[in-house]
């Protein structure tokens, strides 16, 4: 029990699952970050601002439901789909950077996924409840499963925290395909030069590489977490 117990199980040999995924993620913020300020320092040729951007290309697209709007923060750009806004940071929204037209298009990238009624976005959106759940509960539930020794308890936590896992997974070919459609159109509309769009290219790829290190991150937990519970049970045999 000692190797297995609530409080061991801080410390057992699966904790370092935890600290490799832990290392990856905080590899890919570090490079997403570098990349960023790279190009942010290099001003694009057509002189558009994120938001011009990000308006130009719903306009393009006949797109007149979705406002461009600025939020606070540094890389917080999201595409809010329950009140249709585009929501730029300090660093894209006034900015001419080709970094900041290239993550103002990718967020316009996800209005024209659920414009379009691209699959993966709609699975995605349709996992966020459960895996809100899922992240908050899975983990107690398995604790809760071992403590009173349930290994039954301990495995449907297992199935919970799954959820979570699922939705990173989903979220990756639905950042790659809004990045994808990015580039696309800003080459295509002319806002980005061939140069440039290779340069927004760098700036969406190393963004990519942090949702690839968070579901990376997410499996190994889970497969420490699989390891944790049949240990568990093995141990009580
Ligand atoms: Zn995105």
């Amino acid at each position: 029990m000692y190797r297995y117990g609530y409080g061991g199980m801080m410390f057992d040999y699966t904790y370092v699952l935890v600290l490799i995924g832990a290392v990856l993620c905080m590899l890919a913020s570090a490079m997403v970050r570098s990349t960023y300020s790279k190009y942010a320092r290099v001003r694009s040729m057509s002189g558009m601002t994120g938001a011009q951007v990000a308006t130009e290309i719903l306009r393009r697209n006949g797109i007149n439901d979705v406002a461009v709007v600025h939020v606070p923060g540094d890389l917080s750009d999201h595409f809010d789909p329950r009140n249709n806004t585009v929501n730029l940071s300090d660093s894209t929204y006034g900015s001419t950077s080709v970094a900041a037209i290239g993550v103002a298009a990718h967020e316009c990238g996800h209005v024209m996924q659920h414009h379009t009624g691209y699959v993966p976005i709609k699975i995605r959106s349709a996992l966020v409840p459960a895996a809100n759940i899922g992240s908050k509960i899975g983990l107690p539930i398995i604790i809760l499963g071992l403590i009173i020794g349930m290994t039954p308890l301990a495995k449907i936590g297992i199935w919970v925290f799954s959820i979570a896992v699922a939705f990173q997974l989903v979220t990756l070919p639905v950042e790659f395909d809004a990045s994808h459609r990015a580039l696309v159109m800003l080459e295509e509309y002319g806002i980005l030069a061939h140069d440039e769009n290779a340069q927004a290219r760098k700036v969406l790829t190393a963004a990519a590489l942090t949702y690839v290190a968070a579901a990376a991150s997410s499996i190994l937990q889970l497969l420490r977490l699989v390891l944790i519970v049949n240990g568990n049970r093995s141990n009580r045999r």
